[in-house]
């Protein structure tokens, strides 16, 4: 049987982060048993028209941290009765500082969560506030100790920088404070301005300003910071401790198939990307017809092998096998992408490493341009 991830949506926040453009509505008690009966319904659904053993389950959002102990854990018995959780899998709750309590962290790790991702950000009160964040410093400090104490060791904490007003002294400030954590993993992502964010508003008002060339010192700084106690960056914006890297984010960048449960989750398997529908109302109507809303055919070759470049790529050890994508698409990935290697290996941004291809540390800020140019021109 196919091995992959299960992505649980929970669609729930207690108030709108300023930067935030995920979908997600303010709980009410109602809303959440809709969502949970739904949930159910979609797990049974989806393990009959997508058999798959899951390796991983993650609980995103939103703030999966709202949903009662008792519903998630329902949630893993009904994950592993579905899809026959690994012995080994990994289980993750997302959760911001302000919800983490002792007895909800021991209630996580009784049902066989494994794994927390705490919403840090940031931890000075200024930038917190321009966040639209709900919790303080002392709450993240609070929140990890409470997750430790109830016998979790994996720890991620999720931070952001290139912040309005942030300066790399206020970032330096920030890793400093949470490498004083005994935490295992560390995501650290430059903030995306999206449309119809608060955020957005308040930088077209001009109320608050972003330096770009700031952001590219914060991001080029971070892993000299963290290497040095002990952090591998092993991904463009993920580091971890030895033999903590994210099994579920593996999942995305090694193109294993995956499930996404819960409204505007995402999909692929089978070689098909789709997501479901992103109103809770709308998605509640139609579980029944999953894969209603199809992304893109990645089947086409000339797409799955450009995703096979970039996601390899992101994987800055590992890079593109050269055997790899000989093994998977009969071709030798220099006859395709003969132009675009040669120009990056010119500019030093890719380094031919025997068998693999792979990113260097000054080509991290232009990422996202270089993996455009693995893409078709019509995509
Ligand atoms: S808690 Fe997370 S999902 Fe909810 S609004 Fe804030 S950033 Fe978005």
């Amino acid at each position: 049987m196919t091995t992959g991830g299960i992505y649980i949506h929970v669609p729930f926040c207690r108030s709108k982060c300023h930067y935030c453009s995920f979908y997600s509505v303010v709980s009410s008690d109602k809303l959440v048993e809709l969502y949970f009966d739904n949930l159910v319904k979609e797990m049974n659904i989806a393990a009959k028209k997508f058999p798959l053993q899951a390796s991983t389950l993650y609980f995103g959002g939103g703030t999966p941290s709202l949903l009662s102990s008792d519903q998630i854990n329902r949630i893993i018995d009904v994950a592993n009765d579905c899809f026959g959780l690994k012995k080994d899998a990994e289980i993750t709750v997302e959760a911001n500082p302000e919800t983490v309590s002792l007895s909800n962290a021991q209630h996580w790790q009784q049902a066989g969560v494994n794994r927390v991702s705490i919403g840090v950000q940031a931890t000075g009160q200024r930038l917190l506030n321009i966040l639209g964040r709900r919790h303080s410093a002392q709450q993240a400090d609070e929140a990890v100790n409470r997750v430790l104490q109830a016998g979790i060791k994996n720890i991620n904490v999720d931070l952001m920088y290139g912040l309005p007003a942030q300066q790399p002294e206020d970032w330096e400030q920030t890793l400093q404070f949470c490498l004083d954590w005994p935490v295992t993993h560390i995501s650290a992502y430059p903030l995306q301005v999206e449309e119809n964010t608060r955020m957005k508003e308040m930088i077209d008002a001009g109320l608050v300003t972003i330096n770009d060339d700031s952001i590219i010192e914060m991001m080029l700084m971070t892993p000299k910071i963290l290497e040095k106690k002990g952090f591998r960056h092993y991904e463009i914006s993920n580091f971890s401790q030895e033999g903590y890297i994210c099994q579920h984010n593996l999942v995305y960048w090694q193109l294993v198939p995956y499930l996404g449960l819960g409204p505007a989750a995402a999909s692929y398997y089978a070689g098909i990307r789709w997501s479901n529908d992103v109103d809770l109302d709308m998605w509640s109507k139609n579980i029944m017809d999953q894969r209603a809303n199809i992304d893109y055919d990645s089947q086409k070759n000339e797409i799955r092998m450009a995703e096979f470049c970039f996601l390899s790529l992101r994987l800055l050890q590992n890079g593109i096998s050269k055997a790899e994508f000989k093994n998977k698409f009969g071709l030798a990935v220099d006859s395709i992408y003969h132009q675009q290697l040669q120009e990056l290996s010119m500019a030093g941004w890719i380094v031919d490493k025997g068998d693999r291809i792979c990113l260097t540390e000054i080509a991290i800020p232009w990422a996202n341009q270089i993996f455009m140019m693995f893409l078709p021109e019509n995509e």
